[in-house]
């Protein structure tokens, strides 16, 4: 992929990123690994992340939208590649012509596919989606084998797979992800479950980290193989390492008196002369304004603090006595030289969830691959 020169950018180490991969499918054994690829492979980039996890032996993909299926399958993706989030009347032809498998989670969904189906003559590929405790979608278990029947009745469907979701599996030893796994358990050992080969998926990264016994036929962790394993994984998960660092090079550089505001509202003043240096990236592009005044960057492999508010397209930073020229990469998540800033406590600044820090690096932000 070429960019036109950008200031700022999202770097992803796919070497790291296959070594991710290697170290999930040695703990899941023979089991399936669907790597989930949503919202641009959690900022990773959606078609580079899905072609390189094809190439490094992934069986599966997941997405959350028809048109992120639609964006692999035209970057020649070939493994299969299922659609999670719930279907609309109007994306049933696209969905079998782009040859994505999807979820039903309905009798009504369910007919509304037969009806446009059946004419074509063609099977689809479908998972039945169970709803074991998340509440989101997903037929209810004790519905789940008249549905399973009345798929196989009508002669459209070919039902590949059978899964369900996990609330509350961030945490170890939780006794409602234990209760889903075991309702999950229970309904996928029923007999009619049984007649022909069915990929039974349950667990995400949560559940890879904390419960061995939520993986089933196939695991669907991405949080996980992006590098972030939770604190309490089991052990062998340790191993996963962060692939994905933002970068930026200083644009301007000057000497900002005493007692002078810095940026939007003045919300900072400076306490003595210092050295101001201006970031080009800023809220527009995911670099969050609830950063302001709070976060760090790193400088020559120092932290080095945000200044004043986050602008849409930059920010500054104190850059204290350290030697400082336009031109100077900064890392703003990630490592340099010996400094590091983690993304969880990037999310913490912000109050809210690593996950949505990812997939909120926009795409005004290159996506380098090394
Ligand atoms: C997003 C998602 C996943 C992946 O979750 P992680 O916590 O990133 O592993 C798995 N399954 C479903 C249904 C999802 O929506």
């Amino acid at each position: 992929m070429t960019h036109f020169p950008h200031p700022s950018w999202v770097e992803v180490n796919l070497e790291q990123f296959r070594k991710n991969i290697e170290v999930i499918r040695s703990y899941i054994g023979t089991r399936l690994f669907c790597l989930v690829v949503k919202a641009n492979a959690y900022g990773h980039g959606l078609c580079p992340i899905g072609i390189a996890a094809e190439l490094a032996g992934v069986d599966y993909l997941a997405v959350a939208h028809l048109q992120e299926g639609i964006l692999l399958r035209q970057a020649k993706v070939r493994i299969p590649i299922l659609v999670l989030g719930a279907i609309h009347e109007d994306q049933i032809d696209d969905l079998i012509n782009f040859n994505l498998e999807f979820s039903i989670s309905s009798q009504f969904k369910a007919d509304l596919v037969a009806s446009k189906c059946r004419p074509k003559r063609q099977k689809v590929r479908v998972h039945l989606e169970v709803d074991t405790g998340m509440q989101r979608t997903g037929v209810r278990p004790q519905t789940a084998i008249s549905l399973f029947s009345h798929l196989e009745a009508t002669g459209c469907f070919d039902v590949v797979g059978i899964y369900s979701h996990l609330a509350t599996a961030d945490l170890p030893n939780d006794p409602f992800a234990m209760t889903q796994i075991e309702i999950f358990k229970n309904l996928v050992e029923n007999p009619i479950f049984q007649k022909k080969p069915i990929i039974k998926h349950l667990a995400n990264s949560g559940g890879i980290c904390h419960y061995n016994d939520s993986m089933f036929d196939m695991v669907r962790p991405s949080f996980a193989t992006f590098g972030y394993p939770f604190k309490t994984a089991h052990l062998p998960l340790q191993e996963l390492k962060p692939c994905l660092s933002v970068k930026s090079k200083i644009s301007y550089v000057k000497i900002v008196d005493e007692g002078v505001g810095i940026s939007y509202g003045h919300s900072y003043k400076t306490k003595h002369r210092i050295k101001v240096a201006t970031i080009p990236i800023g809220y527009g592009d995911g670099y969050r304004r609830s950063l302001s005044n709070k976060a760090s960057i790193l400088l020559h492999g120092e932290k080095v603090p945000v200044v004043g508010t986050i602008c849409m397209d930059q920010f500054m930073i104190n850059a204290h006595n350290l030697p400082v020229h336009v031109g100077d990469e900064v890392v703003l998540l990630g490592k340099q030289h010996s400094g590091e800033i983690l993304l969880q406590e990037f999310a913490d600044l912000c109050e809210t969830s690593p996950y949505e820090i990812l997939c909120g690096f926009s795409d005004r932000l290159p996506r380098i691959y090394l």
